[in-house]
């Protein structure tokens, strides 16, 4: 698998960048993963709107789904440039009935639910699901292909269910939302000493911490992480390339 940073903001963007969203591909398949403000004019870096397969969203808040609409509408304006035909599958849960609404849009784009207990298979992904504890319904995800595993919390607090379901991914994908010395739990979000606790305890080979804050020295994150974690760790950042 082949995974690309498109946005690492929580809450919003940077100027010129862009807040969640990463591109996760395999064997041709191209897959994102959460859709924020300004992920789709950083995904046409790397690729064109028309060339996703699928979208997979964790949740309804804007910095994970600002720029679905916004993608509609580069789906239509290709359709009547002759340049995309069918229709792109976006999987996401229905515990916001207006929201999973939302992401149907004439036979351009398709939402398709997916539940806790599902076991998704999405190209050459097979997708699992675990409820995160955050404001609003929200899942975190664990993709699988070729042997190799991505663990991404989305949006959430420390939650003990995810260190068995988080057992031993390649790649940890963990939000880190405050600082060691900070109370991340009671906004749904984790601190760098949290995802570190996580990814010692799940025996992740890599983290990467995302969903970063908008204050402090990020840097100090990776240093709080290490005081718990002896594996290795690093920040997402904007065209960052993971092969897993
Ligand atoms: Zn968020
Ligand atoms: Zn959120």
């Amino acid at each position: 698998m082949k995974l690309t940073v498109i946005g690492q903001w929580g809450g919003y963007p940077k100027a010129g960048e862009a807040s969640t969203g990463y591109l996760l591909e395999a064997n041709g398949f191209k897959l994102l993963i959460d859709c924020g403000s300004g992920v789709l004019s950083h995904l046409q870096h790397h690729i064109e709107a028309t060339e996703l397969d699928a979208v997979l969203l964790s949740h309804y808040h804007p910095d994970h789904v600002a720029d679905i609409g916004v993608l509609q509408h580069a789906l239509l304006i290709q359709y009547f440039l002759g340049k995309n035909e069918g229709t792109l599958p976006v999987y996401a849960h229905r515990e916001d009935q207006q929201g999973f609404n939302s992401l149907t849009y004439k036979d351009l784009m398709t939402a398709h639910e997916y539940t806790e207990d599902s076991s998704l298979s999405v190209g050459p992904f097979t997708v699992t699901f675990v409820k995160s504890k955050h404001p609003v319904p929200c899942y975190g995800m664990r993709i699988e292909a070729d042997g190799k595993s991505l663990f991404y919390t989305a949006d959430s607090a420390f939650r003990e269910e995810f260190i068995s379901f988080g057992q031993d991914a390649d790649v940890l994908l963990c939000e880190c939302n405050f600082y060691g010395d900070m109370d991340a739990s009671n906004a749904g979000h984790m601190t760098s000493l949290d995802a570190g606790k996580l990814a010692q305890k799940t025996g992740a080979r890599n983290l990467i911490l995302t969903h970063l804050p908008h204050f402090g020295d990020l840097e100090q994150l990776i240093t709080e992480a290490k005081t718990v974690y002896s594996g290795h760790v690093s920040l997402a950042k904007k065209d960052m390339v993971v092969e897993i």
